[in-house]
């Protein structure tokens, strides 16, 4: 699942297509997508995993889900969910959910909770945390309305680079802990940004898919953790439980 990062490089990389008018539409989304045809697109927008395409009056929320992959002037194999042609050029979705939503967005997002938005809120994250102090920092991190677009590998490079052990309850971490976590999941998202996208993002994963921690020479270890029961990596040597 492509995570906050690749969706802002997505953005970037149709935002040409801004003001462009759609000619036709194609695809096997079970919406009503030919009410796109003819319409012009006002901009393209991001809320952590969801790429949003905005038209006058509506909006259309693209979520990648597990699979969904995404081709700029492109075509890949697959029958599309949903194809926009423009006089010059088009964009193909694929496995991937396809939604209008008809509210003003500002209504529908938080964009303070998405840590690659201008708007991001530290301190608002801080304190829908520490209303969980039961939760699992592994879930707490995957949790979209706190951290959007943080994703699985996110949270196990934030983890390690911070020494926090993925089985630490929010609650149990010394407040600096909890501050320098909520810090680094944004730090870390730009990094990926700019790792991604000078094809070196693998390259610096530290923990994330690896077998011996960079740091003390241990094995990591790999376990499905927390509710989300997402694959975490970790050393138990670096990262520290507090409770
Ligand atoms: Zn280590």
């Amino acid at each position: 699942m492509p995570e906050g990062p690749s969706i802002v490089i997505l953005k970037e990389e149709i935002e040409q297509s801004t003001n462009k008018k759609i000619i036709s539409v194609a695809g096997n989304s079970k919406q009503d997508i030919q009410r796109l045809a003819g319409k012009k697109i006002i901009s393209f927008k991001s809320w952590g995993k969801h790429f949003l395409i905005c038209f006058k009056g509506f909006s259309v929320r693209i979520h990648f889900l597990l699979f969904g992959k995404y081709a700029v002037n492109d075509r890949k194999v697959n029958p599309p969910r949903l194809a926009l042609l423009f006089k010059k050029g088009e964009i193909n979705f694929y496995s991937c959910s396809v939604q209008f939503i008809e509210q003003d967005l500002d209504e529908v997002y938080d964009w303070s909770a998405d840590v690659m938005n201008d708007s991001w809120n530290a301190k608002a994250a801080k304190k829908k945390l520490l209303e969980k102090p039961d939760v699992w920092v592994t879930d707490a991190l995957l949790d979209q309305n706190i951290f959007a677009g943080v994703g699985n590998i996110i949270k196990n490079e934030v983890l390690y680079r911070t020494g926090i052990h993925p089985e630490n309850k929010v609650g149990d971490l010394p407040i600096k802990k909890l501050n320098d976590l909520i810090k680094q999941a944004r730090v870390y998202s730009f990094d990926f940004l700019e790792w991604k996208k000078a094809f070196v993002l693998r390259k610096h994963w530290k923990a994330h898919t690896k077998k011996i921690c960079p740091k003390c020479g241990n094995a990591i270890v790999k376990k499905y953790l927390g509710k989300t029961n997402r694959r975490t990596f970790f050393c138990t040597s670096c990262q520290v439980l507090y409770s």
